[in-house]
């Protein structure tokens, strides 16, 4: 347990235990009893559906929201909970935001210095012109740059004052494709370069896993699970991370005898199936399956019916029905069904499952 008296050590941000609610919903927790921590010059990925409260924990490091309980950490200070509180502008945070939030009316030079004292920084500023790559648009106005442009000068300011965290709420998001892939690709080097931690805001979970030295899943306000891309995928947490971050099928189980499953996909065994390497011995519990590991078999009497497909390029993918269930299942091309089709759904043998207490 907690306690808000002793100051972990190391971490560039401490949030231990933060519960938070906006005073206009006094029902409703938006941060449930939070912990989350990141190393100097970690990235760390705030990834979870809208409304999951991402952007609050984001405002609360920031200093636009205070924790009703626990407590936030900066370095080594106590900034917020246990009676301290530091004001935003004394935290040494920036923030990048999805609109860039630039000033329309300042020249790109200007809007990079708009944080610092006036006639210091001028070399650092040229030097963030020259690691973001916007040597020569100084004296451009906002609307006279690319969407592209327009969020690396967005960082430039937000990178100008030497802050310890940069907190980004989703930078990237009305970037198109080749841009967004080109900036999300530089923003370690970037945030390395600038001795500086960074979180990052994001509802896609690619992005996250492809970027983020750690990703934090969130739902309703609880952390589900903050761990690497690779440990994420290897041993997913919950069932809502195995879904929404790794795109699995989770389908309910019931334990009928030792290693044996019942589920709406029929019967599993250990003998069919290999076992991942998250499991459970609970009777009631959730079976994680991937969906090129779903097979389709066309059946005018199926139990199961075809609800939508998305071409996929070199796949389909199946979106099936079964009972209650949605179940997501990719094929090859040349399987090429039709919504409301019949059939049954089985996982394939020598399918890989994991099992995870419901
Ligand atoms: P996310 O960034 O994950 O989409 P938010 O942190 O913006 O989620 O919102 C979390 C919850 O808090 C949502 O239910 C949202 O409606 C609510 N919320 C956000 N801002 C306010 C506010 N200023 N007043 C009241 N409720 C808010």
């Amino acid at each position: 347990m907690f306690n808000k008296f002793v100051l972990s050590t190391g971490s560039t941000v401490a949030l231990n235990g933060v519960w938070h609610r906006y005073s206009n919903s006094a029902e409703a927790w938006t941060l449930r009893g939070v912990d989350l921590e990141v190393a100097p010059g970690e990235l760390v990925g705030l990834l979870g559906p809208s409304g999951c409260g991402k952007t609050t924990l984001l405002r609360l490091i920031a200093g636009f929201e205070r924790p009703e309980r626990g407590s936030l950490q900066l370095g080594q200070q106590l900034v917020a909970g246990g009676g301290a509180w530091l004001a935003p502008e004394r935290r040494g945070v920036g923030m990048v935001f999805q609109d860039y939030a630039l000033f329309p009316h300042l020249n790109a030079w200007r809007n990079a210095r708009f944080g610092l004292a006036r006639g210091k920084g001028d070399e650092r500023v040229a030097w963030l012109f020259s690691l973001l790559g916007l040597e020569g648009l100084e004296q451009r106005y906002p609307h006279q740059l690319s969407g592209g442009q327009r969020q690396r000068l967005a960082m430039a300011r937000a990178l100008a004052p030497s802050p310890r965290v940069v907190l980004l709420d989703e930078p990237f998001s009305s970037l198109d494709v080749e841009v967004r892939l080109r900036l999300r690709s530089e923003l370690s080097a970037v945030l390395e370069a600038c001795d500086a931690s960074g979180v990052i805001v994001t509802h896609d979970p690619d992005e996250a896993l492809a970027i983020c030295d750690r990703v934090a899943v969130m739902r309703d306000g609880v952390l589900h699970q903050c761990a690497t891309p690779q440990e994420i995928v290897r041993t997913p947490a919950t069932p809502f991370v195995g879904s929404f971050v790794l795109q699995r099928n989770v389908i309910p189980a019931q334990s009928t005898r030792p290693d044996h499953w019942r589920c709406s996909l029929g019967d599993l065994n250990d003998q069919d199936i290999r076992m991942g390497p998250t499991t459970t011995s609970e009777e009631h519990c959730c079976v994680l399956v991937e969906s090129k590991d779903i097979e389709i078999v066309i059946d005018d009497r199926g139990a199961a019916s075809i609800v939508s497909r998305e071409f996929l390029g070199d796949l389909w993918e199946y979106r099936v029905r079964v009972g209650e269930l949605i179940v997501r299942a990719t094929c090859a091309v040349d399987r090429d069904y039709s919504p409301r089709t019949s059939c049954n759904i089985r996982v394939k043998s020598g399918a890989t499952i994991d099992l995870m207490a419901s």
